[in-house]
């Protein structure tokens, strides 16, 4: 909502259970007000004593699934699906600019700002209009509609960052959506809820929910809630969210489009064809029960479906039959009025009821479409994209980085960027990152994705290159260092390190803090020394490459060691170079396995954290913490069910859904063959389970917890069966059926075996339906331990008995599940079964009491550490001596002037628009994690990124695109006895909703106004600081100021302490986002 709305503040909005007076009107504006009326002061007006039909036109395009985004863009490969999204938007335009009553709404970013780029700018104009005027409205608005089981927070944000600055640089305030929209992905969680509400969204619907879930809540009008998306941060990140009736389709027989068979509406008078009475009838019949579900005399209909308005007039001209002949019978007394609405007008009219909602507190995982279709299996589909999508996360951040540190840029650097964070925007997508596209989209996901590496790639030699060499006179062609990435680091293979005897190892370290890290380099020799930047040599172990590793096929590599160093005090945003050079040296030994004895146990680790392997080869037990608990480890399989999906009980496991057969786990192996290595700064067991399972355990000198790296594939089907593969732990720690999953990498979810929070749970899926998405830990404990697994990629996990705790790493599988992929999740690559390879980090503990740092603390630290780890640049060194390069290179580089406390994490360091940075400052830690760590935490800015000529800051809602001082959401009332809706194992059916206010009452919301921010008594939350009063030389919501515009403003107000401008504050898991203007 924009400031031009009149406000009429005459009392602050005080939370009460009874009632609430007026605050503000939103049809305050005159009509001959030029500013735009679009939004909320667009939507047509409803009728107070009838039931308001909401029809939302709107096409769903994926951002790729059977065909590849631009197959879906140019409509091509009609065979496959007949899709054209260019043809969606012309033809969508076109008919709205027909008739200023009609209205549609349009979602997905990547795809409008395709289609925006092609039109001339005489149409560019008429689109700006229809978006004024709120009959062209954005929702949702990220470059795609994201997954929610399986991406990343910071890829979220990230993509909603872009889609809504791309709309803001364009559109201005009527581009902004007001409405997230997420109506297809497979479930979802309560951090996507915390993310739209912290992004200011006023509300979210959404399609799919587990059906028992549906079904009660529409019978106890419970569809429509305030969802609670945060432990943490309070009512900031509480979302109005709504399950959509239909999912998001039209009601049977009213499908007009182009690609559907329904009939239209004729109403030719004499027509023997005319069908208008029992269209109407039957919409009628339709709406009526639906209405049943929902709580106020509104219902929202979804007019649309997959890539449909290929034709637009085909639905406009039925719908506005539709309209016409259902409300011609109202002056016969109907009591139904059909119009023309978006999410946002129907939001609204929820809002302006004025009635108390229920609340919710946990996720809506896992999905469930029928009792056998659990959506699990997607949590772990394509494990390799997964991993890729997720170094396409680490590897923006850093060319985010160093683009913004850059002394020079050159003209590509926002292109190259650009297209990096477009790119990893697609991945997000709910076809995309979730492993339910086809094949072939997914290889045109992975060839997208590494063109989006190379592009960056650019950016970064040369940012590198200028601050090592210290001058920014150098060309691309004539670089020093070549900074090469060795992308098949995960199989142990680097061109650069197996073919020069002196090379550069450049280490990025992303993190606002200094890191230690363990360094891993393939070599094809044990004798070889690492000189740091000081010019000191450094202590090295050699490690021979598993032999499973050595033998994939594709692999082209000649190295058999890994040559391993600790990287120590790496700084903080910012590098440091290794020179690595082959010695003659015979110092050096050839590693060796320990002596193998048939009779004794294997034990690696030091006093403090220590495994012991049986004589089997198997995990038995951990030391840690004083204690030492029973714990193994071992790899199981799930066989994938096969049906032929004609009813519920034959559905095949598949690419969305897992579904074991007769829930029955096979073992891999019942005897391992381990060898063991141990040096001075890590101890592995080398653990080969079978032909296709293989592992590395490791312990570096130091740590806390083990590393786990997996290599699963090819997984056999000779025997006719699909596979699920899983790494189960499991310990003596009594956990009782409770268990821990993280959201989307933030918050962790309490979960509970064979049970949901909010219904009585019938569950004909004893496994799957006890799957959750990992993204990136799990967790059990009792009162003594604690097991923690942290993961490199979204997986599928649960806890299927007590204490123990799995996670799907790999499935190969057969059959389709018939949910629309149409193709059997069968991988391959170089014609065998596909091999992933992937890190599990396991923290075992005490539950609760530990000297410096609690466990839980201390997986936070390793979980930022594990996600954006530095990143490795290799350059050949042939031309420089050792001393030559000491001398002539800047070796170590911090681009920040002050590290931050360690629970705080620097998000987001990125270029924004000129003269601009966007920064992020986030509490990693949740509140009662740790009784030091999950301490509110304090710093300055300025000392923070001193290197930065900064000369103003101001505070935006988390995606960076509108001023959070001046930004209002809607706020709705929880029904009074929900307080306790969800408290756990608690449920309650009976609503008791009370009405606030009467019908045509107003919006509530003030939270965030400044009025209320200066009585300290509401919305305080968001703004803990108090704002400086300069602040408000940033006039209108959404316009960028000129440079010269800010000087003379700040001429205006001479803050009486500049550096308390930048002092800033951060509670347990929140994140501040920032604009900052530099000289
Ligand atoms: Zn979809």
């Amino acid at each position: 909502m924009s400031k031009t709305i009149g406000i009429c503040l005459t009392l602050l909005y005080v939370l009460s259970f009874t009632h609430n007076v007026e605050l503000r009107h939103i049809k305050g504006a005159p009509k001959s007000d030029p500013e735009p009326q679009c939004g909320y002061k667009s939507c047509h007006p409803t009728k107070p004593n009838m039931l308001n039909v909401h029809l939302i036109a709107h096409t769903h395009d994926d951002v790729g699934w059977l065909k590849t985004v631009d197959q879906y863009y140019y409509g091509s490969e009609t065979q496959i699906q007949k899709a054209g999204v260019q043809y969606i938007i012309d033809s969508v335009v076109e008919s709205l600019l027909r008739d200023p009553e009609k209205r549609f709404i349009y979602v997905e970013s990547a795809f409008f700002f395709k289609w925006w780029k092609e039109q001339t700018e005489e149409l560019q104009d008429k689109v700006k209009m229809l978006v004024n005027e709120g009959r062209l409205e954005f929702i949702g608005g990220a470059w795609s509609m994201n997954d929610e089981a399986t991406t990343h927070y910071q890829s979220v944000i990230d993509q909603f960052a872009w889609g809504l600055r791309l709309l803001n640089d364009t559109f201005g305030e009527c581009g902004r959506p007001k409405i997230g929209w997420q109506i297809d992905p497979f479930g979802h969680s309560r951090e996507m809820a915390s993310m739209f509400a912290q992004m200011g969204f006023d509300g979210m619907f959404f399609g799919r929910l587990d059906y028992q879930d549906k079904d009660e809540r529409l019978m106890t009008q419970n569809a429509e809630m305030i969802w609670h998306g945060s432990e943490n941060l309070g009512e900031k990140a509480d979302l109005f969210s709504g399950a959509l009736y239909n999912n998001y389709q039209a009601p049977d027989g009213f499908c007009f489009d182009i690609l559907c068979s329904d009939q239209p509406i004729i109403d030719g008078k004499h027509s023997p064809d005319n069908n208008v009475k029992e269209k109407i009838d039957a919409f009628f019949e339709f709406v009526t029960k639906m209405a049943e579900g929902y709580r106020t005399n509104n219902v929202l209909i979804t007019m649309g479906e997959d890539f449909h308005y290929q034709n637009a007039d085909m639905w406009y001209k039925n719908l506005d039959k539709l309209i016409k002949y259902a409300n011609e019978r109202q002056a016969n007394g109907s009591k139904i009025n059909l119009l023309y609405s978006t999410p946002s007008c129907y939001l609204k009219s929820l809002h302006d009821a004025g009635i108390s909602w229920p609340t919710k507190s946990d996720d809506f995982f896992p999905y469930a479409s029928d009792p056998h279709a659990y959506w699990t299996g997607y949590f772990t589909s394509r494990p390799t994209l997964k991993r890729f999508e997720r170094d396409g996360n680490h590897f923006l951040q850093v060319c985010k980085q160093l683009s913004a540190l850059a002394p020079q840029q050159s003209a590509e650097f926002d292109p190259h960027l650009n297209f990096m964070r477009e790119t990893m925007g697609i991945m997000q997508h709910h076809d995309a990152v979730t492993g339910t596209e086809k094949e072939k989209v997914a290889l045109d996901y992975a060839k997208r994705l590494s063109v989006a590496f190379r592009a960056c790639s650019t950016n970064i030699r040369s940012v590198l290159n200028q601050l090592s060499k210290g001058s920014s006179q150098e060309t691309s062609t004539n670089y020093p260092l070549e900074l090469k990435t060795c992308s098949l680091l995960n199989i142990t293979s680097c061109s650069t390190s197996e073919s020069s005897s002196r090379f550069a190892l450049t280490l990025y370290n992303p993190l606002a803090h200094r890191t230690n890290e363990y360094v891993r380099i393939p070599v094809l020799d044990y004798n070889y020394v690492v000189t740091d930047s000081s010019g000191k040599s450094l202590p090295t172990q050699v490690v021979p490459i598993p032999a499973p590793v050595l033998s994939i096929k594709q692999r082209n590599s000649s190295a058999i060691y890994e040559l391993v160093f600790l990287a120590s005090n790496l700084p903080a945003v910012g590098f440091k170079t290794y020179f690595i050079e082959k010695s003659d040296d015979t110092a050096h030994k050839k590693p060796k396995s320990l002596p193998k004895k048939s009779t004794s146990y294997t034990v690696i680790g030091d006093k403090n954290f220590n495994l012991t392997f049986d004589t089997n080869g198997f995990l038995s037990q951990a030391s840690a913490d004083g204690m030492t608990r029973m714990i193994s480890q071992e790899f199981l399989y799930y066989e994938g069910e096969i049906g032929n999906n004609k009813e519920f009980l034959n559905r095949s496991s598949g690419a969305y859904i897992f579904r074991p057969k007769e829930g029955k786990l096979h073992f891999a192996t019942d005897h391992v063959s381990i060898d063991a290595y141990k040096g001075s700064l890590v101890h592995e067991v080398h653990q080969k389970f079978n032909d296709w399972i293989s592992q590395v355990v490791r312990i570096y000198n130091g740590r806390n917890y083990a590393e786990f790296e997996w290599l699963v594939g090819p997984i056999p089907i000779e025997d006719g069966n699909g596979k699920e593969i899983i790494t189960r732990f499991n310990s003596d720690i009594k956990s009782e059926g409770i268990f821990y999953t993280d959201s989307n990498g933030r918050e962790m979810i309490k979960r509970q075996r064979d049970h949901r929070d909010t219904w009585n749970l019938k569950l004909h899926e004893s496994v799957s339906g006890n799957y959750y998405p990992v993204t990136t830990k799990i967790a059990l404990e009792d009162s003594t331990a604690r097991m923690a697994i942290l993961t490199d990629r979204a997986q599928g996990g649960s806890s299927m008995q007590d204490g123990a705790l799995e996670l799907m790493v790999h499935r190969r599988l057969l059959h389709d599940d018939a949910f629309g992929v149409g193709e059997a999740l069968n991988e391959t690559e170089y014609g065998i079964g596909l091999i992933a390879r992937g890190k599990n980090h396991l923290f075992i503990g005490a539950s609760l009491m530990r000297e410096d740092i609690s466990l839980k603390a201390m997986e936070r630290l390793v979980q930022l550490e594990t996600l954006l780890p530095s990143w490795k640049f290799f350059s050949n060194m042939k031309e420089y001596t050792q001393q030559q390069w000491l001398s002539e290179f800047t070796n170590s580089y911090t681009g920040i002037s002050s590290t931050l406390p360690k629970s705080a994490h620097l998000l987001t360091l990125e270029p924004w628009h000129d003269n601009e940075l966007l920064v992020r400052f986030e509490h990693i830690l949740e509140k009662d994690e740790d009784s030091n760590y999950s301490k509110y935490v304090q710093f300055n800015v300025k000392d923070v990124l001193g290197g930065f000529n900064i000369v103003d800051m101001r505070e935006t809602t988390l995606d960076g695109n509108a001023w959070l001082d001046e930004h209002r959401r809607f706020e709705f009332v929880p029904d009074p006895e929900d307080e306790s809706y969800n408290a756990y194992g608690v449920f309650k059916k009976q609503s008791n909703r009370v009405h606030l206010l009467d019908a045509a009452k107003p919006l509530l919301g003030v939270k965030y106004s400044n009025e209320a921010l200066e009585t300290g008594e509401l919305g305080a939350e968001s703004n803990r600081i108090r704002r400086s009063a300069n602040n408000r030389h940033f006039t209108m919501h959404r316009e960028r100021t000129t440079q010269d515009e800010r000087k003379s403003a700040n001429k205006a107000y001479v803050p009486a302490n500049d550096r308390a401008k930048y002092l800033i504050e951060l509670s347990p898991m929140e994140i501040r986002t920032f604009v900052i203007y530099l000289e």
